[in-house]
């Protein structure tokens, strides 16, 4: 803020990409010089979700307890937009947003200008979790396991640079599983796999100080030498500044448009339909998603999720692998190829607490759209359950048209 505000020679104008309002990507928003200048203009994005605004959020941290001056009073002219995933163009700048993993509703940013790709991927935890680093993303030539995994490296590809989550290494992360964060060797394997020039490592543990960050460098760039890679990995640092050169033309492909968030509280309640034979396992669902007011069906076996499925065609369904009867991926199966085309493209996630590589190819070979790992964690379920319906809101952007 200071820096921007030194260089202006007017009020500046501004365009604030947040990916989350967990606190520590939000508390500097009240220290912001530039909103405190009359005559200055910004323009704030975040993920939009149900019930949650980020005005509402900014202007909670401000209140009266916390800040002397409440979010009303900046001098400011201040837009808010709540984003969903796709593409928008802001101030010349393409921005493609992308769901991450993680325990809030988070979106990652790349942005497009002049030839160069420049990704914003914090906070994200990979989706594999077999090996200790949150491996099974394909650097060493296979391919990548999880489909999900595979949209977070296509998001990635090219890149010139890529800012992403390293808050731990391989060696503490079994310990941290579920929490919505990367090994620094995941981040590794993301950006060799998505072919990238320049990875800036960030969100470090908040107890690892400098000393140990330049050993995890040193740590991921031999892992970098050892898959054969040119990747140049590097911890980054306040004040640092890197100029960023075209590389060749590149095709770009249609994303969906960000332009609004497709929910909102009045929006009507998404129906979800969740089958489980373990009644602990319906009960904590339940419980989970009753907050955000879902219409929610449930079933105890395959064969009456399908029946339940065919007549409300639900928006969502959560389907546990192994039930009585048809099993998880024989129900999708059947969806998959119902008469109805519908279900060609609904969301179908799969509960299964098999991760195994050998199992998640056998999952998304029958037609699942993503895995839920047991146990589950609350925060994480709702906000990929939020990421899955958020999806199904989105319209395609038309090539060169996003505006
Ligand atoms: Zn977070
Ligand atoms: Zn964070």
């Amino acid at each position: 803020g200071q820096a921007l505000m030194a260089e202006a020679r007017e009020p500046v104008r501004g365009h604030l990409m947040i990916t989350h309002t967990h606190w520590d990507h939000i508390q500097g928003f009240p220290f912001f010089g530039p909103v405190f200048a009359e005559g200055s203009e910004w323009d704030l994005y975040a993920p939009g979700g149900r019930g949650e605004r980020l005005e509402a959020v900014l202007s909670a941290q401000m209140q009266h307890p916390y800040f002397p001056v409440t979010l009303g009073q900046l001098a400011a002219t201040i837009r808010y937009h709540d984003l969903g995933e796709g593409a928008l163009t802001v101030g010349g700048v393409r921005v493609i947003a992308q769901y991450l993993n993680h325990p809030a509703l988070t979106l990652g940013y790349r942005l497009e200008a002049d030839g160069v790709a420049v990704v914003y991927a914090v906070d994200h935890e990979p989706h594999m979790r077999e090996r200790a680093e949150g491996g099974g993303i394909g650097s060493t030539g296979e391919t990548t396991l999880h489909a999900e995994d595979a949209r977070h490296v296509a998001f990635l590809d090219g890149a010139d640079l890529v800012i992403h989550d390293a808050q731990y290494t391989a060696e503490e992360y079994p310990e941290k599983v579920n929490w919505g964060h990367s090994p620094a060797e995941a981040a590794v394997d993301y950006a060799l796999a998505a072919h990238v020039r320049r990875l800036a490592l960030t969100h470090h543990d908040p107890l690892r100080d400098d000393d140990a960050v330049d050993r995890l460098v040193d740590v991921c760039r031999k892992r970098v030498r050892q898959a054969g890679g040119t990747l140049d990995v590097f911890a980054a640092a306040e004040g640092l500044t890197l100029e960023l050169t075209r590389r060749e033309a590149r095709t770009t492909r249609p994303r969906r448009r960000a332009a609004a968030s497709a929910a909102s509280q009045s929006a009507p309640a998404h129906v979800v339909l969740i089958a489980d034979d373990d009644p602990v396992v319906l009960e904590l669902l339940k419980a989970t998603l009753q907050s955000d007011a879902f219409r929610l069906y449930t079933a105890t076996d395959g064969e009456t999720a399908l029946r339940i499925a065919r007549a409300v065609r639900p928006s969502l369904i959560l389907l546990d692998w192994l039930m009585p009867g048809l099993d998880g991926t024989e129900v999708t199966r059947a969806l998959r190829a119902d008469a109805d085309p519908y279900f060609r493209d609904v969301p179908i996630v799969l509960l299964t607490a098999e991760a195994g590589a050998k199992k998640t190819k056998e999952g998304f070979a029958s037609g699942v759209t993503d895995y839920l790992t047991k146990p589950f964690k609350a925060p994480f379920v709702r906000a990929r359950v939020r990421a899955w319906l958020e999806r199904v809101g989105a319209d395609w952007d038309r090539e060169g048209q996003s505006g």
